[in-house]
């Protein structure tokens, strides 16, 4: 290594951001259906007239009669626009990650040299997520990394964190990027507002970066509310997500909650310290937090919002306790969301090797093995 450069940069927690974004929009009055998938759409005039929708839970069918649509599907949008008889042009690319055990960097750092494969680190909660790949995906459930990512990713990043080879990687997993065109790493990463007069009620927004994704809603924002006839200015630039974290204080389990869950650490209830999963150490309180809320309806949303379940084991200590919490607080269907569970934990394990593999083996034979559910083809 010849040189470091200090670079402005930052690293989200997706989950979060996604949560901050469903509470935002709540508060401002939407009403939010989560695991439901649009499958239909009619139009009368040029104009969708009708949206059909099912809650994929229940397996329940509801629709909407629709002022304007807004298809925001990202690396799908192409087949919903479709559901309306218009037409996205897009290009899919695929790229794979590692998450790493153990937080080896306080910030995010990059190999300085144009962007390539297995050129970023970025510090995530207690883990070090490793990236990325870049090759043309056949469609959006194409995201299986390959034994070839895992090792190129793996070589590229210990150069610039040597410490890796010393960790254990818990997970591998994919993505498919939505990029305007034919897609590829020379690809502008910019957004495009697609209209079509076959329906000329339905905006599509194509591309982008999450990184742009508060610009993308501004402009999405402004053509709904022209749409619409509104008048309001966009306030989502100047409006932040829910209120700052209290001041610093308290104790060092309420610091580490605060960093979690920012304003919302204070809710957790402190008085139940019990641990749920020991590999991230999140406490029950945390969950019976995420519980009381209402965009907890499955196992794998209470591990996106509290981590349980996404370190060593992978759910082996915990799903079966968080399960028996969800059960009392009710609504939810414990077999279904122990299946969903662990067939989304397992995709991360394909490429597992060494402890995590043995790990991995112990924890299909435990969890699978008490419910007789089987093994996944
Ligand atoms: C490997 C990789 C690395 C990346 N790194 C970065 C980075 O470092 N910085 C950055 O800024 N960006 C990065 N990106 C890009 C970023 O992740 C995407 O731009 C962003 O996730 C797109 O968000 P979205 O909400 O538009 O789409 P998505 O997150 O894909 O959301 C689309 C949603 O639509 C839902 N959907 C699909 N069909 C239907 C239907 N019929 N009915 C209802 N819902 C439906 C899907 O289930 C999905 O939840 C990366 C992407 C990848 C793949």
């Amino acid at each position: 290594m010849l040189r470091c450069i200090a670079v402005l940069d930052g690293s989200i927690d997706p989950f979060s951001l996604v949560q901050a974004n469903v509470d935002g929009a709540r508060e401002a009055g939407a009403t939010v259906r989560n695991h439901c998938r649009v499958a239909s759409m009619e139009l009368e005039e040029g104009a969708v007239v009708r949206v059909k929708a099912l809650d994929r839970r229940s397996g329940a069918a509801f629709s909407i009669a629709p002022e304007v649509v807004v298809n925001a599907a990202g690396a799908w949008a192409p087949q919903v626009a479709a559901m309306a008889g218009c037409e996205v042009a897009m290009g899919l690319d695929q790229g794979s990650m590692l998450v790493a055990d153990g937080r080896l960097c306080g910030a995010v750092v990059n190999r300085l040299h144009p962007p390539s494969d297995g050129d970023i680190a970025v510090p995530n909660h207690t883990a070090t997520v490793l990236g990325t790949t870049s090759r043309p995906a056949a469609s959006p459930e194409d995201v299986a990394p390959s034994h070839d990512d895992m090792e190129l990713l793996l070589r590229e990043t210990s150069a610039m964190l040597p410490a890796l080879r010393h960790c254990r990687v818990v997970r591998a997993y994919g993505g498919v990027r939505p990029l305007p065109g034919e897609g590829g790493r020379g690809v502008s990463r910019t957004f495009s507002l697609i209209t079509d007069e076959r329906a000329g009620n339905l905006l599509s927004v194509v591309g982008g970066k999450l990184t742009t994704y508060r610009l993308m809603a501004e402009k999405v924002s402004d053509w709904v509310c022209q749409a619409l006839g509104a008048r309001a200015g966009c306030r989502t630039r100047a409006e932040p997500l829910g209120p700052p974290a209290d001041e610093a204080g308290g104790s060092v389990a309420l610091a580490r909650l605060r960093r979690k869950y920012g304003f919302k650490a204070g809710a957790v209830p402190l008085t139940d310290q019990r641990m749920l999963c020991s590999c991230e150490q999140v406490l029950r309180a945390e969950a019976q937090m995420v519980l009381g809320g209402p965009d907890a309806l499955t196992l794998s949303d209470v591990m996106r919002r509290t981590r349980a379940g996404m370190g060593y084991c992978q759910g082996l200590d915990c799903a079966l306790s968080l399960l028996e919490m969800m059960a009392e607080a009710g609504g939810t269907e414990p077999l279904a969301s122990l299946t969903e569970f662990l067939e989304e934990r397992e995709r991360g394990q394909a490429l597992a090797s060494d402890d995590q593999l043995r790990q991995e083996v112990l924890r299909r034979h435990v969890l699978r093995g008490v419910y007789g559910l089987g093994e996944r083809e």
